[in-house]
């Protein structure tokens, strides 16, 4: 429950004016169907004849008459003063327009106040997606493990459709009903307080019985469903031995075994149909003996003309006026019911929605965050380790100074860590002990957003999005002009391809630039970190996966982009680390050699080997 108020707190408030109108328009519609039902009492006095008795108009208000004695009494005079004049045929066709018109509009409340209750069926079901999706972008890279990520999509489509169905339609049946049900309950202890005190003790036990019953009725057998599993497995068994069943002519015996099962699972199933066209019959027959009994005990009070709470009792129309809405009040407790029933389901989705929502996002801007400036001097990381999550220790005791405007290469075999250390610069994840140091500022004393600023990315796999070519270079700034956009794909390289391309930077790139090829993906990738223009530059083997002609392209692009600016490059290929000013060795995520080209190869070490293995 608590869950259902929380969900009302969050995402049902921000509509509480439609809410309010579903209540008024409800109460109308119940209000007018209670009147253009009570017309009932007046037609059938007067196409029965009952009516005898000559009623005097007595003036609202008039001391000694309740408003029930004022509002019958006036209502009859009204109705044989119409008879008077126009005659009873008349007045029947006025009375029948009238139910006529009171219903148009009870069902054009009832239409407005489930109309209002759509913004909210269909609100809420967004505000819950984009809450979830923000959340997605909020949460630091390594909450999102392979496992969780398949989860997010599943809790993304099937969790918040669940809570569509249950929850949000759901709300429009909450408000609805109960209105409904006090309305037409108060009606009924109006019209007459012994017969629905008769009925209220008595439905209930009734309308178990019927549900109990109907229950049984329905449910499916679980002996039929596990017959039905051995039939799929006796004919699987069968596909796999064909051979065998024929070789040893066994066809016969197997039919008969087979016969068997399906024999007695027709058995189980013919009782279950059974049962299952017995549950409406039985339940219409209960529901009426139902009627019939209000009909008895009403009809008997009705002769006696007193209800056993010691009341005048009410006239056979009346009845029947209590009858209709004896009548009216079944469908909304039933849909009452429905609701109530179907609320818990969309709340375990809820629940592990909330799971995401309330999930703690680990990579906070500091209180007060220091200002970041200019790059200036360098990045250092000082006696860094990290461990992921699952506790596998990937990085050990790393001290490194990178120096503005040098570029530093990491290598080593896969798995080393390289990754998950120039991940630690960007605070994708924070270290585990140690500290990193920009300018002499630790990191984490900076705003994430003012630290990401810094720097910018070219990784392995170009990254980008369904948008145009423009919309791709320029994702990371803003309001950049046309004409900035061109001389970024310019120095990239990019922009012969571009422009060969039917709609040049408008051309769309299909999902994940699928309509371009590996090389042109990373030369659009290479325009858009020239156009932020960043200090500091992250390069994760940005030319590895491509081919010699696309790689010098890309290469020539990519030393220009990385001249003036502070580089970190992680590198499978040796050749293209030959110029860095340092290369880093890591080895099972310790640096075991540090150097210039030359100087390693010389050592005769972890570089040199690497290096003999890729000569080969
Ligand atoms: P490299 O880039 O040198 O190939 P990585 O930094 O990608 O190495 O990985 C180093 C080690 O950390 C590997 O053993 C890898 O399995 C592990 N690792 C990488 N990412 C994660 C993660 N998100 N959770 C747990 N372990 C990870």
């Amino acid at each position: 429950m608590k869950e259902f108020f929380r969900l009302l707190r969050e995402y049902v408030s921000p509509y509480k004016k439609y809410v309010g109108w579903s209540v008024v328009l409800n109460i109308l519609s119940a209000v007018f169907n209670v009147f253009s039902f009570s017309f009932i009492i007046p037609m059938l006095n007067i196409l029965f004849g009952l009516e005898t008795q000559v009623y005097e108009f007595i003036p609202w208000g008039s001391a000694g008459y309740s408003f029930k004695e004022l509002l019958i009494n006036n209502a009859y005079w009204y109705v044989g003063d119409f008879i008077a004049r126009h005659g009873a045929i008349n007045t029947l066709f006025m009375l029948s327009g009238l139910v006529a018109f009171m219903t148009l509009l009870k069902t054009a409340c009832y239409f407005g106040s489930s109309a209002v209750m759509v913004p909210i069926r269909t609100g809420v079901v967004k505000d819950i997606r984009l809450k979830v999706y923000n959340k997605i972008l909020a949460l630091p890279i390594g909450f999102f493990s392979q496992e969780r990520k398949g989860d997010i999509i599943a809790r993304m489509s099937g969790d918040v459709n669940e809570v569509e169905t249950s929850i949000t339609s759901s709300i429009d049946l909450l408000v609805k009903n109960p209105i409904l049900i006090i309305i037409y309950f108060g009606t009924l202890l109006y019209i007459s307080p012994s017969l629905t005190l008769f009925t209220v003790i008595f439905a209930p036990i009734f309308i178990w019985i019927m549900g109990v019953i109907g229950r049984t009725l329905k449910r499916k057998s679980l002996e039929a469903q596990s017959l039905w599993s051995d039939t799929m497995a006796q004919v699987e068994e069968t596909l796999g031995g064909l051979r065998v069943v024929k070789a040893f002519n066994a066809e016969k015996k197997m039919s008969s075994r087979f016969e068997g099962v399906t024999d007695s699972m027709k058995k189980k199933t013919a009782r279950v149909f059974l049962r299952q066209v017995l549950a409406h019959p039985v339940s219409e027959f209960l529901g009426t003996v139902m009627i019939v009994i209000v009909l008895c005990f009403g009809g008997a009070l009705i002769l006696r003309g007193k209800g056993f709470l010691g009341e005048d009792f009410i006239d056979a129309p009346t009845f029947i006026f209590f009858m209709v809405i004896l009548y009216s009040v079944i469908a909304p407790i039933k849909e009452l019911a429905k609701a109530i029933y179907a609320i818990p389901k969309g709340l375990a989705s809820m629940e592990r929605i909330n799971k995401i929502l309330d999930a703690v996002n680990t990579i906070q801007d500091p209180a007060e965050p220091l200002e970041t400036g200019e790059f200036t001097d360098s990045i250092r990381f000082e006696n860094v380790s990290f461990t992921y999550e699952d506790g596998k220790n990937v990085l050990t005791g790393i001290d490194l100074t990178i120096k503005k405007g040098k570029m530093v290469a990491i290598v080593g075999e896969s798995g080393a860590g390289k990754s998950t250390l120039v991940d630690l610069i960007p605070r994708f994840y924070d270290v585990t002990e140690g500290r990193i140091l920009i300018d002499g500022k630790d990191i984490r004393s900076l705003r994430v957003k003012d630290l990401r600023e810094l720097m910018g990315n070219v990784n392995q796999d170009p990254i980008l999005f369904n948008d145009s070519v423009y919309g791709n270079i320029a994702f990371g700034v803003e309001n950049a002009s046309m004409e900035s956009v061109r001389e970024a794909a310019r120095i990239a390289n990019a922009e012969e391809f571009i422009l060969e391309k039917e709609e040049g930077y408008d051309s769309n790139i299909g999902d994940r630039g699928v309509k371009l090829s590996g090389g042109q993906r990373q030369r659009l990738s290479i325009a858009r970190a020239i156009l932020k223009n960043p200090p500091i530059l992250i390069l994760d083997e940005a030319t590895a996966s491509l081919d010699t002609q696309s790689e010098r392209i890309v290469q020539e692009a990519l030393d220009r982009l990385m001249s003036s600016r502070t580089t970190i490059a992680i590198a499978h290929r040796l050749s293209t680390v030959r110029n860095a000013d340092e290369i880093i060795v890591l080895h099972e995520g310790r640096i075991v050699e540090r150097g210039r080209h030359e100087e390693l190869i010389a050592l005769g070490g972890y570089y040199k080997r690497l290096y003999d293995m890729q000569s080969l």
